[in-house]
């Protein structure tokens, strides 16, 4: 750990805002754990000493879950549920039982062995949502030792005065119990955007970063520290001149989230009367309330594959159904782009037969998985016609690559709605359907498309990975990652014209549109909607409605006759680089 020298790091940033203070660094708590022999006489009383623990367990869980309950809701209180699910799970306490039965040891031992094994397996899995729910099951493992061993918790409670906490992990326990008045911001080694501890801190405001993978190595108790969770960066010994500079955006970020709480109800139109339709992403049932208070005016990407790689099973068309309609109601009269499962790529569950491939991205991913896995996608599709009753949902494919598997995907539709029909059930015949603009293929052929479809939505993230060959998840190439590239400006031109032509409207749901640059340029092209992340959107309204949509145009056509990607940063920034803060400039 080095005294003074400033230490930059780059991570996830899964809540945004700048925190700035000293550094709590929370302990790896491993509780210590001696292997004891017990003997034959012993063995029925140390049965019931673990059994007891477990109760214990028990109860401080459910503590927490109705104090949870109390403060945030029963969405946030249910995450708790998964914690009683592990103090219930046969694998874990039975065995244990066994164990000390047949080992003959300590249960604190026989415990912690089996249960770290069930985490690792889930930590070393393809799926993201099981490698996330590993720090459950860590949580529990840790409560349960503790209560074996009759420690107290130490952590957490420690925390004196205003602190950034910086952890290897954050337990979802840890996180639920996260004080705003005492902790500014946390930082944590592992973890990613669907974490608990991530959705905990987006939704108490707690600007966050994770996955800075060594953090917790390069900090020290007490130094000065900035988590920026807008960029995923934390600095550790600022320097005056770094600490200046996150000042001024912290006080910046302060005045204009003041000024934000007026615009949410204001419409998106520039000051020459051009309405551009602004509408959040969201990937878990939980997002929707932030995703309605930041003022959007639908949800325009609803990732349903998220509720998928939820599950060791198949949803059923019941459970899918109560998902997208209580979406569907609680946005009701606006409206909600439901997408179509979109596993493979890096979203894999072992359940649906999606592993890994040499390479997922090119692989079995999108469309292509619903279409020869048919008997999933009617059951999605029925569900998601039977939750647009009231006509307020919209359907999309995910990575359409030829206009055969639009034709086939869109005959599906036609009969499953058919069925429900003369099933009797209420559906709304008009539905439309749409895809994702997310492959060079699906641009170039986007003429054809557009005869066929009900609306585009351009999907940059994988459209910017496919057309410069750039993985959008490796940090190597991440220089490459270009949006302003010439390639991608005439590729985003082509789509939109394309629509136009033929009489469709055209959005963009992916990352692009939640840069300020991006967003203004999309704009000038013509794009009809934008659909961002909740937490920029009041951002990009601010920026939409500064602009005038007769300079943005000609920005538009102007950086298509530029060559390169600096070039056109330069121009953007030149001529609508007034329109919005600086602060708000980020890697995209
Ligand atoms: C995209 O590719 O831009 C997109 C919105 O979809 P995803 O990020 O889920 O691949
Ligand atoms: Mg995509």
């Amino acid at each position: 750990m080095s005294e003074e020298k400033e230490i930059s790091v780059s991570g996830i940033g899964v809540s945004p805002g700048v925190a700035i203070g000293k550094v709590f660094l929370l302990p790896r708590e491993e509780v210590v754990v001696e292997e004891r022999k017990i003997s034959k006489s012993r063995v029925a009383s140390e049965v019931k000493r673990f059994l007891a623990a477990v109760e214990k367990t028990k109860k401080e869980v459910g503590r927490i879950r109705s104090a949870l309950k109390e403060e945030m809701g029963e969405e946030y209180a249910k995450i708790f549920d998964a914690h009683l699910m592990i103090l219930e799970d046969e694998l874990a306490i039975e065995n244990t039982i066994k164990a000390i039965r047949q080992k003959g040891k300590n249960a604190e031992y026989v415990f912690r062995a089996i249960v770290s094994k069930i985490a690792d397996s889930m930590e070393t899995s393809s799926n993201e949502y099981l490698r996330d729910r590993a720090l459950d099951v860590r949580d529990v493992k840790k409560r349960v030792l503790r209560n074996l061993l009759e420690e107290k918790g130490v952590g957490l409670s420690r925390i004196g005065g205003k602190a950034l906490l910086i952890a290897h992990d954050l337990a979802p326990s840890e996180a639920a119990l996260m004080d705003k008045a005492k902790i500014l911001g946390f930082a944590t080694d592992v973890g990613g955007r669907t974490s608990h501890a991530a959705i905990m801190a987006r939704a108490r405001g707690i600007p966050a970063v994770v996955g800075l993978k060594n953090v917790t190595k390069i900090a020290g108790m007490g130094e000065t520290a900035v988590i920026d969770g807008s960029t995923g960066k934390v600095v550790i010994n600022p320097s005056q001149k770094t600490l200046r500079f996150y000042e001024k955006k912290r006080k910046q970020i302060m005045a204009h989230e003041k000024d934000l709480g007026d615009i949410k109800s204001l419409p998106s139109v520039t000051v020459d009367g051009h309405g551009v339709e602004l509408s959040a992403n969201m990937e878990l049932p939980e997002d929707i309330e932030g995703a309605i208070g930041s003022g959007a005016q639908g949800i325009g990407l609803y990732r349903t594959e998220f509720f998928y790689l939820a599950q060791s099973r198949l949803p059923t068309e019941e459970e899918q159904y109560e998902n997208y309609r209580s979406i569907a109601e609680r946005v009701y009269p606006k409206t909600v782009i439901i997408r179509t499962v979109d596993v493979g790529g890096d979203k894999f569950a072992s359940y649906l037969g999606t592993n890994k491939e040499s390479n997922p991205f090119l692989g079995w991913r999108g469309i292509r998985f619903s279409l020869q896995r048919e008997e999933i996608f009617r059951t999605q599709l029925r569900a998601i016609f039977r939750a647009g009753a009231k006509g307020n949902v919209k359907v999309m494919f995910p990575m359409v690559s030829a206009l055969e598997e639009l034709r086939r995907a869109n005959a599906i539709c036609g009969e499953v709605k058919e069925e429900l029909i003369k099933e009797g059930k209420a559906v709304n015949a008009d539905t439309e359907i749409g895809i994702m603009v997310e492959t060079p293929s699906a641009v170039i052929t986007s003429e054809l498309l557009a005869k066929e479809t009900d609306f585009f939505s351009i999907g940059t993230n994988d459209l910017i990975q496919y057309t410069l060959a750039v993985d959008r998840g490796n940090e190597r190439i991440a220089q490459l990652y270009e949006p302003f590239h010439p390639a991608i400006l005439r590729a985003l031109k082509m789509t939109v014209d394309a629509a136009h032509a033929n009489h469709i409207w055209v959005g963009v749901c992916g990352e692009m549109g939640g840069d300020p640059l991006g967003a203004l340029l999309l704009v000038g092209m013509g794009v009809d909607e934008l659909s961002v992340s909740p937490f920029v959107l009041p951002e990009i309204k601010t920026a939409i409605r500064s602009a005038k949509y007769s300079e943005l145009k000609e920005l538009a056509e102007h950086v298509l006759l530029l060559s390169t990607a600096t070039e056109v940063k330069g121009a953007i920034l030149e001529r609508v680089g007034d329109k919005f803060p600086q602060f708000l400039i980020c890697n995209i």
